[in-house]
């Protein structure tokens, strides 16, 4: 789950870690109220979504037409000003899509005396089994091009878990330090240490499985001050810390996403047209196979889990109905706990209530399937039985080809 930079700068703030003062606004009569509590002249606007690159992003629409997510402004007239520009419009970065994404938030912050912007992050490399800090003397914007042109200027250093404070240490922190181009009995090298220290601290308390600070700027002074801040938290985590849970923005997610998180299905949206039921990630994974065996694409991974309620099942469906890419649906259940009598019930009551504009292929194994089976025979609903797996995923491809067929006459028909 991913987290705004302004929900992150608030954790990092109740850390101690330095970030400028600002304030969030979402509705645009509300920009000037907000912008009055900072002090200015300088202030910063900032667009909250889940991308970065936003200062080199544009803005595909409305009065900022062309011009980037991130803004340095002077006055408080012309801040309230931008974000009344921002909120609603739409904001393409090289990590959105092509058609970019609604702005609904606008942090705006009080501007900053940058000497110097760093990167820094806390990651959790998995291959490792260790949370990594990774470093650099130049960071700002375009720290991708810096790890491809010079790689040796990225500073990557693993913590041992085993240590008390997470593997945080003197040691590392200097080592870093030093890195970065800040002298050994410096106060920024002092300051630099502590906020590591704080870092690693929020990273483990939280469960995060990334924590980035691009730019960390040296500002004039010689303070450290976080002037961006993404954060990942781990999902599997999440239910230790329902506080962060709470900070998740449904408007960033899809709408399938969102419904299959509230039931607790696991579903990843697809490029083709055969919609997938399946219990197990193993028999997910098969059925997509034999869907391609088939010469079709599936549509969706979607595993309704071992022990499936009727709702559960009810909700997969509708997830999947959604999907105007669809052309033909594929139920493959063994079984085991999970009763197929159950699933045939669920699959049943939600193709009433939606109504059933694809064809639809079930196949049951397992327990009770035979109640299942006559129970889908007898709701009067054309669904096909398969006996098989791979008469299950051949069925559905000739069924999604002929439903393809039948739009594509349809769709020419209208056009005269
Ligand atoms: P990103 O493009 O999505 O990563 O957005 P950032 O928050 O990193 O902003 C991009 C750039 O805007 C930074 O690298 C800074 O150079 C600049 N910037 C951000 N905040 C401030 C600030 O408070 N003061 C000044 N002068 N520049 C800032
Ligand atoms: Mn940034």
């Amino acid at each position: 789950m991913k987290l705004h930079e302004y929900q992150a700068k608030k954790l990092l703030r109740a850390e101690g870690v330095r970030v400028p003062d600002g304030v969030v606004v979402s509705r645009p009569e509300r920009a000037e109220a907000a912008v009055a509590k900072l002090k200015g002249p300088t202030l910063v606007v900032k667009a909250q979504i889940h991308a970065g690159g936003r200062g080199k992003g544009k803005f595909l629409d409305g009065a900022r037409r062309g011009k980037g997510g991130v803004a340095v402004v002077k006055g408080h007239a012309e801040a309230a000003d931008t974000a009344r520009q921002m909120l609603g419009a739409t904001l393409r970065t090289l990590q959105t899509s092509e058609n970019g994404q609604t702005v609904r938030k606008v942090w705006i912050e009080e501007a900053s005396r940058i000497a110097r912007e760093l990167y820094l992050s806390i990651l959790l490399d998995r291959a490792r089994s260790r949370l990594v800090i990774v470093a650099a003397a130049e960071g700002g914007m375009g720290i991708e091009e810096l790890a491809a042109e010079k790689p040796d200027a990225i500073l990557r250093v693993a913590l041992e878990p085993a240590l008390p404070g997470g593997g945080w240490s003197l040691y590392v922190a200097r080592r870093l330090a030093l890195g970065l181009g800040f002298p050994i009995r410096s106060a920024t090298a002092a300051d630099f240490a502590a906020l590591l220290r704080a870092l690693v601290a929020l990273v483990q308390k939280r469960d995060l499985s990334l924590l980035e600070l691009n730019p960390l700027a040296v500002l004039e002074d010689g303070t450290l001050a976080a002037l961006d801040a993404k954060v990942q938290a781990d999902d599997s985590a999440l239910f230790r810390h329902p506080d962060l849970a709470r900070l998740e923005d449904p408007h960033e997610m899809a709408a399938a996403e969102r419904e299959a998180r509230i039931h607790d299905l696991s579903y990843v949206k697809l490029d083709g047209e055969i919609g997938c039921m399946v219990n197990g990630a193993g028999l997910a994974m098969a059925t997509m196979d034999l869907i391609s065996l088939a010469g079709g694409e599936p549509a969706n991974f979607l595993d309704v889990g071992g022990g499936a309620s009727q709702e559960k099942v009810e909700a997969a469906f509708r997830i999947i109905l959604r999907d105007r890419a669809v052309k033909a649906i594929l139920i493959n259940i063994f079984g085991g706990i999970m009763r197929c009598d159950v699933i045939a019930e669920g699959v049943v009551a939600a193709a009433r209530a939606r109504g059933l504009r694809v064809p639809l292929v079930v196949r049951l194994e397992g327990t009770k399937a035979e109640e299942g089976r006559r129970i889908l025979a007898s709701s009067g609903l054309a669904i096909t039985p398969a006996e098989g797996l791979h008469e299950a995923a051949v069925l559905a491809v000739e069924a999604s080809r002929s439903a393809k067929a039948r739009a594509g006459r349809g769709s020419a028909g209208r056009t005269r």
